[in-house]
C-alpha cells in the first residue's frame, strides 16, 4: 500500500508539474506574443507617418534593428525594401497583409518558416497616397522557446523529482502509519480517519459475532470435554485417513499419548494390528471390533464409522477395560474344569467299588469297609457341592439373605459345640474366649466364616493341638480371631489359600475330607461384610487368622 501510494503521488506531482510547465509556457508565449504584435503595429504606424512626410528620405539612414522595411506601391511593386534589393523582388499584392492593408488601411499576418522553428509577423498600413509600408520581425516558436530553456526547464525537473521523490515517500508514510498502527482489538477506538469508520464499525460488529460464535463453540468443546474426559471409557475421534481429531483423557492415559498426538495418525499412537484393522474396517463404512491387551489388562475396542451426509467423514473408537469379564470368563473356566475334576474322583472310586461288589467279587467281611468307602467318598461329594452351592449363592450377591442382630459369641459357641466330636477325634481341644457382641450381618454367613476357620484349625493341626476362638466387640469393628498350634502356612502359600481349590497339601486336605473352598466361602462372606482378613502364620507353630468388621 506504501508504494502504491508514493507512485501515485510521485507521479501526480509529475504530472502537475508538466501540466504547469506546459500552461505557463502556452500564458506566457502568448503574452510575449501580444507584445511583439503591438510593438510592430505601434512601429509601423510611427514608421508610416515619417514615411509620408519624408518619402523615400525616411529609409536614409535608418536602422532598423530587428525590423524589416518594405514600402510597396499601389500596384503591388516593392518600392523599397530594407533587407533586399527592391528591383528584383515579386509582387506583393497577393500578400495578406498587404492585400488587407490595401482595402482597409491595416492589415497583418503571421507565417512560419519551413523548420516551423520561426514565425514572421507582418504588419502593414496603407499611407495617404495609397502605397503600403509593412514592417515584419520574426518571432521564435514555442518549440524554440522550450529549447532555449531546456537547461533551467531541466534543472527545474531534476529538483521537482527529487522534490517529489522524498515528499511523497514521507506522504506515503504518513499515509499509512495509523493505518498500521490501527487497534483492531478495539476497533472504535481509532478516529485518525473519519474515511476508514464505516470499515472499523465493520470489522467491531464482525468481531463481536466472531467472539459469539468462539465463546458457543468453547461452551460445546468444554461440554464435549467435560463428558468425554469423566468417561472412564477411551474416546478417539479419527477423520476418514485415520489423523486424530478428538482424544479423551482415559484414551491418552492408555495409550500413553498426550493431546499433541491430535493431528498425527493413530499409527503414531498405537501401530498394534488389530487396532489398524478395526480403524480400517471402521473408516470403510463397517462396524468393528476387537479386543487387545495392554499394560497387563484387557481391552475392547469398538470401531464404528461416522456418516454424514450419506459418506463416511470419519470413525469413532470406544475402548473399555474388560479385564473383569475375562478374568470372570477365566475363573469360571477354570472352576468348571476344577469341579468336574473333584467330583470324578470320588464318583469313579464309588463306581469302582460299586462294580467290585456289584460282581460278587468281595468277601462278606470287605463289604463294610466297602461301604464306608462309598459313604466317605459320597460325603465328600455332598461336602463338595453344598461348598459349590455356597460359593455360587455368594458369587450372585447372596441377595435373598438378610441381615440381622447376631450374638458373635452364641454362634461361635453354637459352631465350636457342633465340631467337639471331630475335634475330640482328632486330639484337638477347643476353647471359645471374648464377649458377647452383637454384629449387624447375615447369621448364614457369619457362621459360615467361623465353621470354617474352625473346622481348618482342627484339620490342620496335630494330635494334642489347640483351637482357640475369641470373639471381642468394639466402637469401630468386632473381632474374630481362630488361632490354632497347628501344621503353619508357609510366606508363600498364605496369599494362596483363599483361591478357589487351591490346597498347600492336597492329599493331606483330601486325607482330611477338604475340598479346597473353605477358605474362598470365608473370603467372599467377609467381603459382603466389608471384612478385612488377616493371616499369620509360621510353619510348625500355627496359624492365626483375623477378620475385622467394620461397625456402622
Ligand atoms: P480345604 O477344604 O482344603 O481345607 P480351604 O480353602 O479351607 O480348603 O483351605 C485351603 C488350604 O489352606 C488348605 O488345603 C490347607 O492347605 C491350607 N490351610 C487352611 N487353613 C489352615 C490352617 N489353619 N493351618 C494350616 N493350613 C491351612
Amino acid at each position: 500500500m506504501t508504494k502504491r501510494i508514493f507512485r501515485s503521488t510521485f507521479f501526480v506531482a509529475l504530472l502537475v508539474f508538466i501540466a504547469c510547465l506546459i500552461l505557463i509556457m502556452g500564458v506566457l508565449y502568448g503574452y510575449f506574443s501580444g507584445t511583439q504584435k503591438a510593438q510592430l503595429k505601434m512601429q509601423t504606424t510611427l514608421a508610416a507617418q515619417g514615411v509620408t512626410h519624408e518619402g523615400l528620405d525616411y529609409f536614409d539612414g535608418l536602422k532598423a534593428g530587428d525590423y524589416r522595411i518594405t514600402w510597396i506601391d499601389t500596384d503591388g511593386t516593392v518600392l523599397y525594401d530594407d533587407h533586399s534589393d527592391s528591383v528584383g523582388m515579386e509582387n506583393h499584392m497577393e500578400r495578406e497583409e498587404i492585400k488587407e492593408a490595401f482595402e482597409s488601411g491595416y492589415g497583418e499576418s503571421q507565417r512560419y518558416s519551413d523548420t516551423l522553428m520561426e514565425r514572421s509577423l507582418y504588419s502593414a498600413e496603407r499611407l495617404s497616397d495609397g502605397t503600403v509600408l509593412r514592417l515584419s520581425t520574426s518571432q521564435n516558436s514555442i518549440f524554440t522557446l522550450i529549447l532555449g530553456m531546456a537547461q533551467p526547464i531541466c534543472m527545474v525537473f531534476a529538483i521537482v523529482i527529487v522534490l517529489s521523490l522524498v515528499l511523497s515517500y514521507r506522504l506515503s508514510k504518513k499515509i499509512v502509519e495509523p493505518l498500521n498502527k490501527l487497534n483492531l482489538d478495539s476497533p472504535l477506538s481509532n478516529d485518525e480517519y473519519d474515511e476508514i469508520s464505516p470499515l472499523l464499525r465493520r470489522i467491531d460488529s464482525q468481531q463481536k459475532q466472531l467472539k459469539r460464535q468462539a465463546n458457543q463453540l468453547q461452551k460445546k468443546q468444554d461440554e464435549f470435554t467435560a463428558i468425554t474426559d469423566n468417561m472412564n471409557e477411551g474416546l478417539i475421534l479419527l477423520n476418514p485417513k485415520g489423523t486424530i481429531l478428538g482424544i479423551n483423557t482415559a484414551a491418552t492415559r492408555l495409550f500413553d499419548a498426550d493431546n499433541f498426538c491430535i493431528g498425527k495418525n493413530i499409527l503414531t499412537v498405537n501401530r498394534n494390528s488389530k487396532l489398524q484393522e478395526v480403524v480400517f474396517r471402521a473408516v470403510a463404512g463397517d462396524k468393528a471390533e476387537t479386543t487387545m491387551e495392554m499394560k497387563d489388562r484387557h481391552y475392547q475396542i469398538d470401531a464404528s464409522p461416522i456418516i454424514s451426509d450419506g459418506a463416511v467423514s470419519g470413525a469413532a473408537l470406544l475402548i473399555f477395560d474388560v479385564t473383569e469379564r475375562e478374568t470372570a470368563e477365566q475363573m469360571r473356566r477354570e472352576f468348571t474344569a476344577n469341579v468336574s475334576h473333584e467330583l470324578k474322583t470320588p464318583l469313579h472310586s464309588i463306581s469302582g467299588y460299586a462294580e467290585i461288589m456289584k460282581s460278587d467279587m468281595v468277601a462278606a467281611r470287605d463289604i463294610k469297609p466297602f461301604a464306608e468307602k462309598i459313604y466317605t467318598e459320597a460325603q465328600r461329594m455332598v461336602q463338595l457341592v453344598e461348598d459349590i452351592i455356597n460359593l455360587s449363592h455368594l458369587d450372585e450377591g447372596a441377595l435373598d439373605l438378610k441381615y440381622e442382630q447376631v450374638d458373635m459369641y452364641d454362634m461361635a459357641k453354637a459352631v465350636t459345640d457342633s465340631l467337639r466330636d471331630e475335634a475330640a477325634s482328632a486330639g484337638v481341644s477347643m476353647e471359645l474366649t471374648g464377649d458377647h457382641t452383637v454384629t449387624v450381618g447375615i447369621p448364614q454367613l457369619l457362621r459360615g466364616i467361623i465353621y470354617n476357620l474352625c473346622d481348618n484349625g482342627i484339620k490342620y493341626n496335630r494330635e494334642g493341638g489347640k483351637v482357640n476362638v475369641c470373639i471381642k466387640g468394639g466402637d469401630a469393628e468386632d473381632v474374630i480371631t481362630v488361632s490354632d498350634t497347628g501344621i503353619g502356612i508357609s510366606p508363600e502359600h498364605q496369599s494362596r489359600i483363599f483361591e478357589r481349590f487351591y490346597r498347600v497339601d492336597k492329599s493331606h486336605s483330601k486325607e482330611v475330607g477338604g475340598t479346597g473352598l473353605g477358605l474362598s466361602i470365608v473370603k467372599h462372606a467377609a467381603k459382603v461384610h466389608n471384612a478385612k482378613i488377616e493371616i499369620t502364620s509360621s510353619l510348625g507353630q500355627g496359624t492365626q487368622i483375623t477378620v475385622r468388621f467394620p461397625k456402622g
